[in-house]
């Protein structure tokens, strides 16, 4: 496997900012993992997949493993359910389509989230009312301290609203996923937006619901190929109830919803489009004006700049409303 010096990271990540990676390879096994690992045991390390959720503000100091390791195979089979792994560089939307397409249900609604099957469970990505920890049944994966195998089932993972033993301890590189899919399919009317999309067709079939999923997407998100972005940035904020009765008193109409544990979800793209960011500019840098969540980049390579509109869009929120807006991005 070859170990590359300087690498510039810039079409490595979705918002196309320029940095140099001091190390840089891509391992096709589990076995090449261990080895890299045992090659570079000081260096800062870093898992890279696609490149969709994160962005570089400076060079990357360390080695940076973009793992190789391909291949879906089918490991078990019951009356109703079918259990596959697929390795961590697939392609996400790519094995959402192998298994549409073999009827296996339970990824649909995460049609066209671009990325790799190796990110998928490290922040438990998520859209139209359905998330990947619902089917995931074991992530394999190499501790980068030990360099030691270790498979996480699925309540080892840790699974929460955009999180995961992966995302808060950035210790394991995830080398294949396996995830436990239904042979059968009933289109469960949970998401408004998905809903509409599928007027009129009374029990849509997986196909349709996948087809509808890339067209609402297609029709709200950037491509980020085009306008670099790496989707939503920001998590929905989680209140207390003071931040709440705080929130409501400013905006009687602020969607909210009770979580378990006494707390309460907002919505971060509503705080930002009322505080009137939604196809705000400076610079190269703005607010999608479809999509007040999405920040794009319109044409600067400097991470640092994408970085400072991000904290004066967190600034102006927190002014506003009290509430600290988290990024759901990754800034290295
Ligand atoms: C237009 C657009 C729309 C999006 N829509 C959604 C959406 O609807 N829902 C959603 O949840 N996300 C969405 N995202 C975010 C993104 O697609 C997901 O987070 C995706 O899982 C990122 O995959 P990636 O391979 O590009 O990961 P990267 O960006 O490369 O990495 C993301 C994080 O995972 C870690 N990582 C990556 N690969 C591995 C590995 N093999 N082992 C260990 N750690 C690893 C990285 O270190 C980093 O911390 C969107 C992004 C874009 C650009």
């Amino acid at each position: 496997m070859e170990i590359l010096h300087d690498i510039q990271l810039q079409p490595y990540n979705s918002f196309r900012t320029r940095a140099l990676a001091k190390f840089f390879c891509e391992p096709e096994s589990a076995e090449q993992i261990k080895e890299v690992l045992s090659r570079f045991p000081d260096e800062e390390k870093l898992a890279l997949g696609g490149g969709c959720n994160l962005f570089f503000t400076k060079n990357f100091d360390g080695l940076v493993i973009r793992p190789a390791v391909k291949g879906i195979s089918l490991l078990d089979e019951t009356a109703d359910e079918l259990t596959v792994e697929a390795g961590a560089a697939e392609d996400w939307d790519g094995f959402v389509d192998y298994c549409v397409r073999r009827g296996l249900s339970g990824l649909e609604n995460l049609s066209l989230i671009p990325g790799t099957v190796g990110a998928a469970p490290v922040q438990n990505i998520g859209a139209y009312g359905a998330e990947v920890k619902d089917v995931i049944t074991v992530v394999k994966s190499i501790d980068i301290k030990s360099g030691a195998t270790v498979d996480f089932d699925n309540g080892a993972c840790r699974f929460a609203y955009r999180d995961s033993i992966f995302k808060q301890m950035r210790r394991y590189v995830v080398t294949s996923v396996i995830f436990r899919l239904k042979k059968s399919f009933v289109y469960r009317k949970k998401y408004v937006d998905l809903n509409e999309e599928l007027n009129g067709i009374d029990s849509p079939s997986l196909a349709q619901v996948r087809e509808a999923v890339i067209r609402v997407r297609e029709r709200k998100l950037p491509d980020y190929r085009k306008l670099p972005n790496a989707g939503s940035f920001f998590k929905n904020p989680i209140l207390t109830f003071e931040e709440k009765e705080n929130l409501l008193s400013l905006c009687p109409e602020a969607p909210v919803f009770p979580l378990d544990g006494g707390v309460f979800k907002t919505s971060a793209a509503y705080l930002i489009d009322k505080a009137g960011l939604k196809g705000k500019r400076e610079g190269k840098v703005g607010i999608y004006e479809k999509h007040a969540l999405i920040i794009v980049n319109y044409g600067t390579d400097d991470g640092k700049k994408i970085l400072s509109f991000m904290q004066s869009v967190q600034q102006t929120v927190s002014d506003r409303y009290g509430i600290k807006l988290e990024p759901e991005v990754w800034v290295f």
